[in-house]
């Protein structure tokens, strides 16, 4: 039980304070996604309405594909951030995932998605980069 969370200093955790602006930033951020990909859809059926005939078909090619891209990269923040989310009901929020050191508010202020503290995403990406290499 020596790396129970409960062992950890408590004046390293959030603060309900800083949890409650992580919060609203998360809920920011989805929003923001959420809007952001109406406005990006709502662009290309206009711009689809005023093309020739003929570029119809590639317009609407290309907007499929947009909208592929689109999808797959908001569902992945998407779920970054709900998941986040969910850390935060369940109270394992800024916790590291890897360690369970308390991760700094600095650092999730600049990445309110951040499941892992700095020390175990540095490491994991030297881990990662090498063995990317080989395959
Ligand atoms: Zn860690």
């Amino acid at each position: 039980m020596s790396d129970s969370p409960q062992s950890l200093p408590p004046d390293e955790y959030l603060s309900a304070e800083e949890i409650t602006t992580l919060h609203d930033i998360l809920q920011q951020q989805l929003a923001e996604i959420l809007s952001e990909s109406k406005e990006e859809l709502h662009d290309l059926t206009e711009q689809r309405e005023v093309d020739a005939d003929e570029l119809d078909l590639a317009v609407s090619e290309s907007n499929r594909d947009f909208q592929l891209r689109l999808a797959d990269r908001e569902r992945r923040l998407l779920r970054k951030i709900q998941r986040a989310l969910q850390r935060m009901q369940n109270g394992e929020y800024g916790v590291c995932e890897s360690c369970g050191n308390p991760i700094s508010f600095p650092r999730l202020m600049a990445r309110p998605v951040a499941s892992q503290c700095i020390d175990c995403k540095t490491e994991m990406e030297q881990l990662e980069r090498p063995k990317r290499a080989f395959v």
